[in-house]
């Protein structure tokens, strides 16, 4: 069976739970599973909700009949299961519904992952301890000690509450144990977006539009145009004298917005041979450059990739492995050998947030992490709608473990020019503003 994406199983989920909210007797509603996990593809979707026993029933039987439920596979007060039919797929949804004293652990327990409950059950039982969808239950005595949160589900067993993008046994249960959780990045703590796409290429919205629509609905300090280059003609891509007709339009929308909101940019395309689409002259002139890949798709691109960082106007590699997930492997390319060439440059790799891309992966994204490579958070929006997937891009960065000051986009823009400023001096370019 196929999966979806985490994108569309998200609005499955919270459609479900708005609904379900309209009702008095859900006390409480949340999705679980892979879906709380930010895993980039979702298999079915697990909601829990709490009601009263004497309400269970009704709750589910107004589930049953949502309009969206083409087949009811088990229906009890417990547990009933649906198929939910969308224009775009069909996908099982189950909704199990608990008690006030019980949804800690049950969220615990159908959060998973399977390899992370797994090692948890083996702490509980070197504790004398028993974990289920319930509670924690002493093993001599039968009393139960916890259930009514996933901080005491895990406090029973002497940890700190992991957030459940950690939840993979990837090392996270040792480091609960010493309380020495790393404080992840969140959403509000994201200053901008940094790859974006306007009408001067296949955007299909005006620079103007773009920045009215952010400052009316984002808390953003900046945002950067990253229009197409010329390689790129099916998007329209920009030359230099193009390029230079669009920095003079984002100079006169800050004139009139009186903020210095629209930062210049491009994604220049990087060619077959490693070399940019656009002078060194224009990207000078540049807030911030994006290079990325988009052609020859077969062949190992790490070369093409380790010369573009090379250049000093080069602050972020963006969709670095081309995948766009169940459409197209991505390319190969030797991530340990572009992280370490990030490293000696002063370059970021992009997290690219589009539902199809989640690139680069959380494995990657926790390896930059460890090495002190900057990671860039960005929705590589070609219309209003897609800024909204920063939300995924957090999410990916926190499975990857990745903290504030991982992330170049939560910091303030006089110090994403400092970043810029250090690859600049340190490979030979000249300065921002000089
Ligand atoms: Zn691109
Ligand atoms: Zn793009």
């Amino acid at each position: 069976k196929r999966r979806m994406l985490l994108w569309d199983a998200l609005q499955i989920s919270r459609y479900i739970e708005d609904q379900l909210r309209k009702l008095k007797e859900v006390k409480f509603i949340e999705t679980a599973g892979s879906i709380r996990r930010r895993k980039a593809t979702v298999g079915d979707i697990d909601i829990l909700a709490v009601a009263d026993e004497k309400d269970a029933l009704k709750i589910m039987e107004h589930f049953a009949s949502l309009p969206e439920v083409k087949e009811v596979l088990v229906k009890g007060a417990k547990k009933t299961s649906v198929i939910f039919k969308t224009e775009k797929q069909e996908t099982q949804v189950d909704l199990r519904i608990f008690r006030e004293n019980e949804i800690g652990a049950a969220l615990q327990y159908f959060t998973g992952s399977k390899q992370h409950n797994v090692h948890l059950r083996e702490i509980a039982k070197e504790n004398k301890l028993k974990i289920n969808e319930y509670g924690v239950y002493k093993v001599d005595t039968g009393e139960k000690i916890a259930g009514e949160t996933e901080e005491s589900v895990y406090k029973a067993v002497g940890m700190d509450w992991i957030p459940p993008e950690m939840r993979e046994d990837r090392g996270e249960i040792e480091l609960a144990l010493e309380h020495k959780l790393p404080k992840l990045v969140e959403l509000k703590d994201i200053k901008g977006d940094m790859h974006v796409h306007s009408t001067w290429t296949d955007g299909l919205f005006s620079i103007k539009e773009i920045a009215d629509f952010i400052l009316k609905n984002y808390k953003y300090e900046y945002i950067v145009m990253t229009d197409h280059s010329k390689s790129q003609r099916v998007a329209h891509g920009l030359d230099e004298e193009k390029l230079l007709q669009e920095i003079e339009e984002i100079k006169q929308i800050n004139k009139m917005l009186g903020l210095n909101f629209i930062k210049k940019g491009t994604e220049v395309d990087i060619l077959l041979d490693g070399s940019l689409d656009l002078s060194d002259e224009v990207l000078a002139k540049l807030d911030w450059v994006v290079a990325s890949i988009h052609s020859h798709f077969s062949r190992d691109n790490t070369d093409r990739i380790l010369k573009a960082m090379e250049n000093p106007y080069v602050n972020a590699i963006g969709h670095l492995t081309g995948r766009l997930i169940g459409i197209r492997e991505g390319y190969p390319v030797d991530i340990d050998a572009v992280i370490k060439k990030a490293k000696e440059t002063g370059t970021a790799l992009e997290i690219n947030a589009q539902p199809l891309r989640m690139d680069i992966d959380d494995i990657w994204i926790r390896k930059c992490v460890e090495e002190g490579v900057k990671l860039v958070i960005s929705t590589d929006a070609h219309n209003l709608g897609n800024f909204a997937y920063m939300e995924l891009g957090v999410g990916l960065a926190r499975r990857g473990w990745a903290t504030k000051k991982d992330i170049i986009n939560t910091r303030k823009w006089e110090d994403v020019q400092k970043f810029v400023n250090e690859k600049r001096k340190k490979m030979g370019g000249v300065l921002v503003g000089d």
